[in-house]
Formats: structure tokens, sequence, C-alpha cells
């Protein structure tokens, strides 16, 4: 149990806000124990079908075996573990109806990954003729009744100090940080630990003496970012109780679209690569909120104002740029007419749903090592911007807006 002490106060709200991290426990393994209960308390692992331990439970962790360990080495160190196939399918839909549950409790949900979500419950707890613990408290009994599974559970100012709360008392505990015990929970804290904080900056931060989230709170901002870039700079606002990251609810519209002009051209390539960066983006919008697009619609508009338009149904629904661009190139020449000037481009995904590809598609291990490194993508592109590593298609754009920079006065006229 954490004592008060003598730090200084971070913050001196108690709840200026109040946003909850909803975390399954060792959840693949607890989606097959509820499923069947015999394995309950049992040294418990999933993906016997790679041959590598994907998810394990408390009791196999306990006995030292680790997530990425192969078969044999697992079952060397713990003879009794019972080691299962993965059923992504059966997941999933434990994953829909934990976010179902949370929904009951606010209208503002992100659901962050298959078995975790942030709920802003500020000022619910009149709503609910609750405190925001026993919030939590009726949160957990009820995804416990009613999936058999448990979670844990942190509530704090941001998302980023929720984050940390929920992994406090593991497995199902509730940690509540108020903002007037903030400076408390951040002394225990190491540097390491806080949600966006990467190995890398982790040493660096070291290096400058700051080994604990205290430390690095307690650093002037304009001295940090000397050595840190905009994302580090939110994560230290969120540690001290402002919000700075962007919670992002689940669409209520059901598509998601991106268009943008530019000067005039007849030029194909660069056309084309317009039209691919906009699918990059309104992809990556797309995979920020978990959806996957079974229809894609592609525009063109030219410089009198002309628009064609073709939309595609699409086998599998994605929200990975590469595993369209074919479909993209196919629509593209239907409704491009060589030596036209089009001055626009867009693209809208629609239909979507919150189905994964791993559903619906057999080569998941393909698919994952795409999504992989879409997530590593998405990780470089929000720290330096928007594009900054993006399809070789879409590369004419880039180097064309480069020559506008270049040369701000040129206009193409037509
Ligand atoms: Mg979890």
């Amino acid at each position: 149990m954490l004592q008060e002490n003598t730090g200084k106060v971070i913050c001196t709200h108690t709840w200026s806000s109040a946003i909850a991290h909803i975390d399954a426990d060792a959840f693949f393994v607890a989606c097959e124990q509820a499923l069947n209960p015999s394995l309950k308390g049992k040294c418990v692992a999933v993906g016997k079908e790679r041959g590598i331990i994907t998810a394990l439970s408390y009791e196999a962790k306990q006995k030292g075996i680790k997530r990425g360990m192969r078969l044999n080495q697992a079952k060397n160190i713990c003879r009794d573990l019972i080691v299962l196939e993965s059923h992504y399918e059966t997941y999933s839909l434990f994953s829909v109806r934990m976010f179902e549950i949370l929904k009951r409790f606010s209208p503002l949900i992100e659901e962050y990954s298959i078995d975790e979500a942030f709920v802003d419950l500020t000022g619910l707890r009149r709503l609910h003729s609750k405190t925001y613990k026993e919030i939590a408290l009726s949160i957990q009994s009820t995804i416990k009744q009613e999936l058999n599974i448990s979670v844990s559970i942190g509530i704090s100012l941001t998302k980023t100090l929720a984050k940390l709360a929920s992994k406090l008392k593991k497995p199902y505990g509730i940690t509540l940080i108020p903002g007037n015990q903030i400076h408390i929970f951040l002394k225990d804290t190491p540097i390491e630990d806080v949600w966006g904080i990467g190995p890398n900056t982790a040493s660096l931060l070291k290096k400058l003496n700051i080994r604990t989230a205290l430390e690095f709170v307690e650093k002037d901002e304009n001295f940090l970012k000397r050595y840190l870039s905009k994302p580090y700079i939110q994560t230290y606002n969120e540690l001290k109780g402002i919000q700075s990251i962007e919670f992002i609810p689940k669409l209520p519209n059901k598509s998601i679209s991106k268009a943008q002009s530019f000067a005039p051209s007849n030029k194909e390539s660069f056309i084309f690569s317009e039209l691919v960066k906009n699918l990059e983006l309104a992809s990556y919008k797309a995979r920020r909120h978990g959806l996957f697009a079974k229809k894609l619609t592609v525009f063109l508009k030219t410089s009198d104002f002309q628009v064609s338009f073709i939309k595609v149904a699409l086998s599998i629904p994605t929200n990975l740029p590469i595993m369209l661009t074919n479909t993209l190139k196919e629509a593209f020449n239907k409704i491009y007419t060589q030596g036209l000037f089009y001055r626009q481009t867009g693209i809208v995904l629609s239909d979507l749903t919150e189905k994964t590809q791993q559903d619906l598609f057999e080569d998941t291990v393909k698919i994952e090592k795409i999504e992989r490194i879409y997530k590593a993508l998405d990780k470089i592109n929000s720290r330096f911007g928007n594009n900054t590593v993006c399809l070789a298609s879409s590369l004419a754009s880039k180097q064309n807006k480069k020559q506008h920079l270049n040369l701000p006065f040129i206009d193409i006229k037509i």
C-alpha cells in the first residue's frame, strides 16, 4: 500500500477528469478457461499451431515460462504445461462482448487493443450514483459474471496515468490515482514502465539523470524539449494530469474519406500517387479505430470539376494499403482519362467492420506480419508526421510537393 509522503504535489485537482483503462488478465488463456473451466488454476499456454508460446496463464508465468518461448523449451520448464491452439475468432467474440459491457458505463470508449480499452468516466458519478471506485468494481464484476474472465482497472486523470494504474495490481486489481496523489505513484515508477517511453528514450533519459517518472515530470518542459520530440512532451503532460493524448472513441459513422486538392496536373503517375497517399491516410485512420473496410470508393476530379468515381467491393475486409494497391490501380485505370487535367483525388473506405482479417483470411501469419510492419510504420508516422514512410507508389506526390515548396511562385496554368 502506498503511503502519503512529503513529496511535492504535481496536480491539485482530485478528479478534473476520470479515464479508466480496462485490461483483461491473460486474455487468450482466460477465454479458453472460461469455455473450459477444468483449465482454471493450471499452467496453460496458447500457441500450439506455431510452436511458440503466444499467451500464458499466471500459473505458467510463475513457473518461469515466457511469451515467445518455443514449446519444447517451455515443456522442459513445466512438464504439466497444457498447450492449446489459438482460437482468434473466439477471442474476438469475447472482446466484442467485453466492449459491449463497457458501453453500459459510458458512451465514450476507445478500443485500444483486443483486450484493452479506455473509458471516459468524467462526470458520470452522479448518473451511476457511485464513486469512481464503485464504478470500477461494478465494471469488473459485470465482466466476471457475464464472461467469466477477469480484468484489471486503473483510473486516473489521463490515459497515460490510467494505463500505469491498471498494471499496478494484476490480476483482478483496481487502482485509482487521483490528481493529488500522482506524485506518490510516480515516485515508484521506473521511467521505462511509462506507456510511450521505449527502451531508447528510457536510456537517453537515464543519461540525463531521470530514472523515475517523478524525476521526469519535475524537469522543466523547455529542458526536455531540447532532447525529446512532441509525443514525449505529451507523455510528460499526461503524467502531470493534463490530458494531451487524443481520446479516440468509436466512429459513429461507418465510413472514412480522404481527399486532397493539388495544382491541376495531367501527369498520370503523380495523380495516382496522390490517390495512394489518400488511401494511406484513410487506412491509417481505420487502423486507429480498429476498423476494416469492405468497400473502397475511388474518385477523381478534373480541373473543370467533373467527377468520375468507382466503387469496389473488397473480397477481404482490410485496413492495410498494401493489400489494396492492385485493386486501386485497376479502379484508377477505369476512371482515368489520359490527357485530362485533374485537381483532386479521393478515397472512401466504407462498410466498415470490426471483424479482423484473421477471421476471414487463411494466411494469418502473413497478415500478422504485414500488420506488425504497419504498427511500426504508424509509430514512425505519428512521431515524424504523416507519410514519413509510405508506399513507393505515393512517392511522386511527395516529390512533387517538395518541388512546390522549393519553387513557391510557380503556378501551373492550363
Ligand atoms: Mg491484457
